[in-house]
């Protein structure tokens, strides 16, 4: 069977990802840090309607977690293969630059940077060997235009959108395709803090986005429908410029 690894399936982006790409027939290895409780919620879902997922938690920061997990789940699936990665682990440390600490940038930059290399860098063999693959970089709008408070968080993405765009050159002989997608406000825990109310008046479309929308365009970028598409950035932000 063909699988769709998605890292931080758990909650938010993530898991209406892994939803739609099952939805779409993909096994599902749900990746999560610590809430066990919400990736199993995403599992059941996706069990409930004939689906198959796989729960696998794991920090996409740490080499030596990425490594020992994905190998524990590929000799536990001999026949199956990672057809489809979507990097969408990430987190937020806002901080004015003056007053940001080491470990506030630091942690930002590993989760999403490194996090993106080390499962990339584990998940690209197969889809080199087998001649067919696609990689879905979840980046931001803060890495396309930078957003004040966010220096740690638009350098991570702004790099991620970086490597996509290296790694699709290296890759496409292959057939392999790598794309970004960028989001502005989409409503999950990772905004939940923001002032919806009077940022939704700076966005063209009047309002945040919802998870689901962003899966929709990862779903088709997952698809045989994308394969002329490789080393693009996708923006999805109700016209927010
Ligand atoms: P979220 O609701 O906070 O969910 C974050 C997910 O990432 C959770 O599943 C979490 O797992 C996982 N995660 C965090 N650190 C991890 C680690 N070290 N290893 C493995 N998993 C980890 O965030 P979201 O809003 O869905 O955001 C998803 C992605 O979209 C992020 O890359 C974010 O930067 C990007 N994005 C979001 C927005 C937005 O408006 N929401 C806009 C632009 C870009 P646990 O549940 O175990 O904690």
């Amino acid at each position: 069977m063909n699988f769709a690894l998605v890292t931080g399936g758990s909650r938010g982006l993530g898991a209406a990802i892994c939803k739609r790409l099952a939805s779409q027939g993909l096994g599902i290895i749900i990746n999560y840090h610590s809430n066990e409780t919400a990736a199993q919620e995403v599992a059941e879902t996706i069990r409930d309607k004939g689906g198959v997922a796989d729960l696998l938690p794991f920090d996409v920061s740490n080499e030596q977690s990425v490594d020992s997990a994905l190998g524990k789940w590929e000799e536990a699936h001999p026949s199956d293969r990672i057809t489809v990665l979507v990097n969408n682990a990430g987190i937020r440390e806002d901080s004015l630059m003056i007053f940001m600490q080491a470990e506030q940038w630091h942690k930002v930059i590993s989760t999403t940077l490194d996090g993106f290399f080390y499962v990339t860098r584990r998940v690209l063999k197969g889809m080199l060997t087998k001649r067919h693959g696609r990689i879905i970089n979840i980046a931001s709008l803060s890495g396309l235009k930078g957003l004040p408070g966010q220096a740690n968080y638009s350098a991570a993405k702004a790099a991620l959108i970086g490597a996509t765009k290296a790694l699709a050159q290296e890759v496409a002989p292959r057939k392999v395709t790598v794309n970004a997608v960028a989001p502005g406000f989409i409503r999950s825990d990772m905004t939940k803090d923001l002032d919806e109310d009077s940022l939704k008046k700076t966005v063209p479309l009047g309002r945040f986005g919802e998870a689901e929308e962003v899966a929709a365009l990862v779903a088709f970028l997952a698809s045989d429908d994308s394969a002329y598409i490789t080393g693009e950035t996708i923006s999805i932000n109700g016209g927010l410029l």
